[in-house]
């Protein structure tokens, strides 16, 4: 079963959460012995893990699991999360070299070496 990806989230529906999140806590770092003002730079943390997310039915976009927290709050949730075990990351692998390009190019009718026009020369 593939696992959702931890990459960061860009998508538009992502940066209209994330600023939703950050209006809700007045711009600062919802830790409560921490409160530093963020303005829009702090980071939105999921307090269920993404990589858990789904295996317990919760959105990844549900602002009842995020809240707003300074870098340094987050990181030590993060490693908190590591070394509990709870969070899984798994290795992304590299992108591998698009194969058989010529016969896409074929199928989809376009030249694949377009410098090739046939120019028969009569003599
Ligand atoms: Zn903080």
């Amino acid at each position: 079963m593939a696992r959702t990806s931890t990459a960061p989230l860009k998508t538009a529906r992502w940066a209209a959460v994330r600023s939703f999140v950050a209006h809700r806590a007045s711009f600062r770092c919802e830790q409560p012995d921490c409160s530093v003002y963020l303005g829009m730079t702090g980071d939105v943390d999921h307090i269920v893990p993404r990589s858990v997310c789904e295996d317990v039915g919760i959105g990844i976009y549900d602002p009842t699991n995020l809240q707003y927290l300074c870098p340094s709050c987050h990181s030590q949730k993060t490693n908190a999360e590591r070394h509990a075990g709870k969070e899984k990351r798994p290795r992304k692998t590299g992108r591998t070299a698009i194969q058989g390009r010529d016969d896409f190019l074929n199928a989809a009718g376009i030249d694949p070496n377009p410098a090739n026009h046939e120019e028969h020369h009569a003599p």
